[in-house]
């Protein structure tokens, strides 16, 4: 999951980034208005963080020029107490939440997650495939006999991602937006590599495929036969 972070304090920016980018999410920050636009408009956000009060372009007027391009973009706003009319135009904008400062970092986690969630047709924290469960909310990969997988952050993104839109085919670029940081290096990190170690460590406990190679066209897991769980 892929989160860009508009916000011109540059302590809670970088606290923000180094909270995220702990529970496994990909960061990437903006400390004004117009180079956030900019990131906007390059790369595919799963949600964006926003402050209002920004030098350059502000909040409002970027949430307005990001909803004439994309109504489905995922919008946090994070406001002063003071800026109630704004929180309220934001929401009239099309912010999808917000989040009063100062805030805590629990909360605004379980809201980030929670908005994720409501990408996709997913709305349990926890996601069940073959005799493994994956935690969105503590990141963690369990097998039946409560067994933690052992998994590092990014295979555990690309599992999470794979899940997430379980049943379609994910590209490797559509990964490499999701999951991996624009700061990666490609090449240091790539996706063969990562997805042949999440492969082995899946298979230390099943023996069933879990993620089928769809030869050039990307990955792909199958849908459970019993579509509720
Ligand atoms: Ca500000």
């Amino acid at each position: 999951m892929r989160l860009l972070i508009i916000e011109d304090e540059p302590d809670l920016r970088s606290a923000l980034c180094a909270g995220l980018t702990k529970k496994g999410y990909i960061t990437d920050a903006a400390a004004d208005g117009n180079e956030g636009y900019e990131l906007a408009l390059v790369n595919n956000y799963d949600l964006i963080l926003l402050d209002l009060n920004l030098p350059g372009m502000d909040g409002l007027t970027l949430l307005k020029k990001i909803r004439e391009k994309d109504l489905l973009q995922k919008v946090l706003i994070l406001s002063a107490r003071s800026a109630y009319e704004q929180r309220i135009e934001g929401l009239d904008l099309g912010a999808n939440d917000y989040l009063v400062k100062p805030f805590d970092f629990g909360e605004l986690e379980a809201r980030v997650r929670s908005l994720l969630r409501r990408s996709f047709t997913q709305y349990n924290t926890v996601i069940h495939f073959d005799r493994f469960r994956l935690d969105t909310r503590v990141r963690l990969v369990y097998t039946d006999d409560n067994e933690v997988v052992n998994l590092t952050p990014k295979e555990f993104s690309i599992l999470e991602y794979l899940l997430l839109n379980r049943g379609n085919v994910v590209s490797a670029g559509e990964l490499i937006e999701h999951v991996w940081a624009s700061d990666d290096s490609l090449f240091s990190n790539s996706i063969k590599v990562h997805m042949s170690a999440l492969r082995k460590k899946l298979a230390a406990y099943s023996s069933n495929e879990i993620i089928i190679n769809m030869r050039g066209s990307g990955y792909r897991i199958k849908k459970p036969d019993n579509d509720h769980l």
